[in-house]
């Protein structure tokens, strides 16, 4: 069987919750059922929101639902050399061009770079500068960021919970304005590093998956396969939150339950075992199959 390296890849700025943490067992799952290296990597790109006692949180409440993963887990804001490298190699490959544009700048624009961008997309308003208005921002003093010069090209992979998806990629910046790298820079680089061949994570990142494939092309990186898993929502439909009661794994042994309930109800929500199941994470390894995950999202109730 050939080995797919996995991860789970949390971002400190939060207590994870049960989205999260179903996100995480069934990375682990894909991976460890595959005997396969399964790694953490702490994505801590933004110092004003990252914590390291969320940190040392989830990887508590990873091991208690009996996770376990390869070496320490990587820290990502310890990679700026090499994620300034990666910039510095699109910089020179003329991938790239500075934005002194404003969040409202873009959204107050009307002009989309191509006929089936979707709103919200960079109108490319820096890249068609005079030198007279370039040399005015760059007097201005305001916070340059530089963005991918995506050219109209397209990205395709194929994930294996939501087959093919294809899309235009828009000029998305690959490193802020407050001079940090920016997350799909980051994501790309950090899981080549890491030797990462299968990246399973929330469906609320497949629409910027496109940008990251055609990054890890341009930077002749190795492309991993992907599987993006249904978030759980709250009763409201909006992403689960602090808001919608015990979320958390402490919330809910606090309230009773036992790991192997909460393990259980994971796994059951995932369409992975039947309702009402209690189990350990490892009970799911021996027959984990991929295509009984249902990819509709779960509703907390
Ligand atoms: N750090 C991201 C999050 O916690 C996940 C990024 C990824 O899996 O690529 O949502």
């Amino acid at each position: 069987m050939s080995q797919v390296d996995g991860r789970y890849a949390p971002s400190p700025s939060g207590t994870l919750h049960l989205g999260n943490l179903r996100t995480a067992l069934l990375a682990w799952l894909f991976a460890r059922s595959q005997q396969s290296g399964f790694h953490l990597r702490i994505e801590d790109l933004d110092p004003q929101r990252s914590h390291v006692e969320h940190e040392r949180t989830a990887l508590a409440d990873l091991r208690t639902l009996g996770l376990d993963w390869d070496g320490e887990p990587l820290r990502q804001s310890l990679r700026r050399e090499r994620h300034r490298n990666a910039f510095a190699e699109l910089r020179a490959g003329g991938h790239v061009y500075p934005c002194w544009c404003t969040r409202a700048d873009v959204r107050n624009s009307s002009s989309a770079p191509h006929a089936d961008a979707p709103p919200g997309v960079y109108p490319g308003t820096c890249q068609r500068l005079s030198r007279r208005e370039r040399a005015e921002r760059e007097r201005s003093g305001r916070p340059v960021a530089w963005r991918l010069d995506g050219a109209g090209r397209s990205a395709t992979f194929r994930d294996l919970l939501r087959g093919e998806r294809s899309a235009v990629v828009d000029d998305f910046v690959l490193w802020r304005g407050d001079d940090l790298p920016a997350y799909n820079l980051a994501v790309v680089v950090d899981d080549a590093d890491q030797g990462i061949r299968q990246v399973v994570r929330g469906d609320d990142l497949l629409e910027t998956t496109p940008r990251q494939v055609l990054l890890a092309q341009l930077l002749e990186l190795p492309v991993p396969r992907y599987a993006h898993v249904p978030l759980v929502l709250g009763p409201d439909g909006k992403r689960l939150a602090k808001r919608h009661g015990a979320v958390t794994l402490a919330e809910r042994l606090a309230g009773g339950q036992l790991v192997e309930e909460v393990v259980g109800w994971l796994a059951a929500t995932s369409g992975l075992a039947p309702s009402g199941a209690s189990l350990r994470a490892a009970e799911l390894l021996e027959d984990f199959d991929p295509t009984r995950i249902s990819t509709a999202p779960t509703s907390f109730a």
